[in-house]
């Protein structure tokens, strides 16, 4: 018997939504022809030649052209997270963020060792969550909402010679707020605590260099790498590597030692196997990396830093305020609304004027923010594009705005920052 033929929603090349029924295409309807520009804080929008790349015919993973490819994915990794590839080693594995997580975790600490998190949302809440599984000796720092770590509690924290590891999220993607890791770092690296960074929603748009004294630091394919969801990616560091011989691994799956094998292996150019790489995508993240380093990480990071400047002003300009007080990340804006808006209907509102954006994702004050994604390929274009879609979905919940407002203040800040 057949089965019930599938509804796939898909974009033709021209960039026009259409519905694919069995071998039938067809356009939805007239207004999902419009093109929507993805602006939530990962998956964002990816370049052709990495979406290209992934359409090719898949390699054998033990193949010379495969393994060479794998190289150099993790030696310009290693690059971009500014570690030496003679004594750190880099992964990249099958998964998402949150096994970049585990990875650079529990292949570090014994059951029950005492662990500090510094939790600025979402995400450094999901470390407690993770640690929990593994030891009942875990510290918060919790600034208040919008702040980021002050270093000087971190140092008290770090002086009392407590911790095996601290972990810190550098933005918090539920926020928007960015932590000053290079500081933390000189802290972390004086003492016997490792330092690991969430750099997930940071990794090629913010600042991050390894040498700073950061032990392990990951990421995932999605957000400012530039390539499709589906990888955990990282380095980590001597310390962290001489720690990890030590302790027994409290995870088969993230085991690193076993995926350090791996990428050795490949890094000798030899094939290696623990578990079957995901060749496809793992092609396309070398295009990205390769770009990001054609761009220059200088480069790069101040465009990054351009844009989120030019998306603050435009919001600046509307009258809205953002939930970080100061340290603004480069990679993600997280926007108060007007008193009382509705949230679901202001986003779905923004998509008619062409723009996604998130809904907000810290639990108690959800529907009263929304999240604005603006890395990886982050241009002029879609900075007006977005203010462009905010005053419109504003004006059209009663807001009184004068439209331009916003789109006036971002083109003002992007001339004077050219
Ligand atoms: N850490 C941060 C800072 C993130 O933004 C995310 C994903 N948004 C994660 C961890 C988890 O990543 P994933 O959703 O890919 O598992």
């Amino acid at each position: 018997m057949r089965s019930k033929p599938r509804t796939i929603l898909l974009r033709y090349s021209d960039n026009k939504l259409g519905e694919s029924k069995g071998n039938v295409i067809k356009q939805v309807n007239d207004t999902s022809v419009m093109r929507k520009i993805l602006m939530i804080p990962g998956p964002i929008e990816y370049e052709s030649k990495v979406l290209n790349a992934m359409s090719l015919p898949t390699m054998s993973h033990s193949s010379k052209e495969f393994v060479s490819i794998f190289r150099d994915s993790l030696l310009d990794l290693s690059t971009i997270f500014g570690a030496s590839p003679s004594d750190s080693l880099p992964f990249i594995i099958s998964g998402s963020g949150t096994l970049g997580m585990e990875l650079s975790t529990v292949n570090f600490i014994n059951r029950n060792s005492k662990v500090l998190v510094v939790n600025n949302g979402y995400f450094g809440d999901r470390f407690v969550d993770l640690f929990s599984r593994f030891t009942a000796r875990v510290d918060q720092l919790k600034p208040s909402l919008g702040e980021s770590v002050d270093p000087r509690v971190v140092k008290e924290k770090i002086d009392t010679n407590e911790y095996e590891l601290m972990t810190v999220t550098h933005v918090d993607t539920s926020t928007g707020v960015r932590n000053d890791v290079k500081k933390i770092a000189e802290i972390t690296g004086k003492s016997e605590t490792l330092l690991v960074v969430d750099a997930v929603c940071a990794a090629g748009g913010e600042y991050l260099d390894m040498k700073w004294g950061v032990d392990v630091a990951f990421s995932a394919s999605q957000k400012a790498l530039g390539a499709p969801p589906g990888l955990a990616v990282g380095v980590a560091g001597k310390r962290a590597i001489e720690r990890m011989e030590k302790v027994q691994p409290l995870s088969f799956f993230s085991d690193l030692r076993k995926w350090n094998s791996v990428s050795r292996g490949v890094l000798e150019s030899k094939g290696s196997y623990f578990g079957t790489p995901n060749t496809n995508l793992i092609l396309a993240l070398s295009i990205s990396l390769a770009n990001i380093l054609d761009e220059g990480m200088d480069a790069r990071i101040r465009r990054h830093e351009k844009m989120a400047g030019a998306i603050r002003a435009g919001i600046d300009a509307l009258g809205l305020e953002f939930i970080p007080k100061k340290a603004f990340a480069n990679t993600v804006s997280a926007v108060y609304l007007p008193d009382g808006m509705d949230s679901k209907k202001f986003l779905a509102d923004s998509e008619n004027y062409g723009a996604v954006f998130a809904s907000g994702l810290i639990k108690d004050i959800a529907s009263t923010y929304f999240r604005i994604g603006h890395m990886g390929t982050i241009s002029a274009t879609e900075v007006m594009l977005a203010i462009g879609a905010i005053e419109g979905a504003l004006k059209s919940n009663g807001y009184n705005v004068k439209v331009g407002t916003g789109l006036s203040a971002s083109q003002e800040y992007l001339t004077e920052n050219s």
